[in-house]
């Protein structure tokens, strides 16, 4: 079994994910011992890891670590799954001494064929915006671009010099040259941090980048005694599934899952489309009740539109009971991804305005 970071199908069975490879369930435990978890921790949104003790231990003691993003800006647009990334980076930049964002520009080249400047024009004028509007803190925030950072693309060789072509046809299937130089980088990304001083770090990304930080790990390791890499740590939130109701939704399949920005005329219709888990009559709903745990708009208002738990409790049970019915939420869901995308729009243009005060570093 292989997982495709770079593919076009999600994966859909997350139990048989983490016994694959081992990956380790983020439990009750996890959820006492993190400050004030977000919605996404709360929810199981998030539900496995990696060495996340690690990073709990250092919270807990006051310890420096840093945590890192990615972006490729292969789309001029994001979704759901880059907002999901972006509230845990939000939470761990609050405890972490080092925050850092890169633009994965040479994957961009590499791997869908996007030029530097297409990437670097993607990146400043959107890409980096959004993810400041969804809550990344630029004055923490250590910004680059794989191809001007001298360091990574340094450490990226080197790294080449410990890993085979089997290890890497083991973690990723099989894979093109360009597929290699992007694994590669992305593995010197992940490790950069600690040539300033070895600490552990935190990667939150969906399941389906998990083959960057098995990558990353396994090197860390090698070079331990050259540079006292620590393996990072990472956590994993599901993905949202398409409005079809399919969790093992085609990334690049438009239509199937509401893009950020989207403007209100096209959420509505997403949303009114979208498969629920509701009785295939009103009446029948009314007396049976519903199935929120099938149902997509549920799943919405799980992982993105309800802060307040006991509001989303109260969705669930009235639910179940038939006490609303499918109409009812898809009116509410309405409202709040239209008014999401309306406080996207404003802080993603008030962000546009710190751009050009940000510097990247070149390592
Ligand atoms: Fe989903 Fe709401 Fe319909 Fe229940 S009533 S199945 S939660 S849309």
């Amino acid at each position: 079994m292989f997982i495709d970071p770079w593919g076009a199908v999600l994966v859909e069975d997350y139990r048989k994910i983490i016994e694959c490879f081992g990956l380790k369930p983020f439990t009750d435990e996890h959820l006492k011992l993190l400050p004030e978890p977000n919605r996404l921790m709360r929810r199981r949104v998030v539900f496995c890891h990696r060495d996340l003790e690690v990073i709990l231990d250092a919270i807990r003691n006051g310890r420096p670590f840093y945590a890192l993003t990615g972006i490729v800006p292969s789309a001029e647009k994001i979704h759901f799954g880059n907002k999901m990334v972006v509230e845990n980076m939000a939470y761990f930049q609050r405890y972490a001494d080092r925050v850092y964002m890169l633009v994965a520009d040479i994957e961009a080249a590499t791997v869908r064929g996007i030029s530097l400047e297409e990437s670097r024009r993607r990146a400043l004028e959107f890409h980096i915006p959004a993810y400041i509007a969804l809550g990344l803190d630029p004055r923490k925030v250590t910004f680059y671009f794989q191809s001007e950072n001298k360091s990574v693309m340094r450490l990226a060789h080197l790294l080449s010099a410990k890993v085979t072509l089997s290890e890497l046809r083991a973690i990723y299937g099989e894979l093109t040259p360009g597929k290699m130089v992007a694994a590669l980088m992305d593995a010197g990304d992940i490790l950069y941090p600690q040539l300033e001083e070895p600490t552990p770090g935190i990667i939150p990304v969906g399941i389906d980048q998990d083959p960057h930080i098995r990558l990353a790990r396994d090197l860390a390791k090698r070079f331990r005694r050259e540079y006292g890499f620590i393996p990072p740590s990472s956590i994993y939130h599901r993905y949202t599934p398409s409005l079809d109701g399919r969790l093992k939704m085609s990334k690049s399949e438009p239509g199937s899952y509401i893009e950020i920005p989207e403007p209100p005329e096209s959420v509505r219709e997403k949303i009114w489309d979208a498969f629920t888990g509701g009785r295939p009559t009103a009446r029948e709903q009314r007396e049976l009740g519903g199935r929120p745990e099938v149902c997509v708009v549920f799943e919405l208002f799980k992982q993105h539109l309800i802060e307040d738990d006991r509001e989303l409790d109260r969705i669930y049970d009235a639910c179940k009971s038939g006490e609303i019915i499918c109409g009812d939420c898809k009116t509410l869901a309405t409202e709040l991804m239209t008014k999401f995308m309306e406080e996207f729009q404003e802080k993603l243009e008030r962000a546009r305005d710190v751009i050009p005060s940000l510097s990247f570093t070149t390592g």
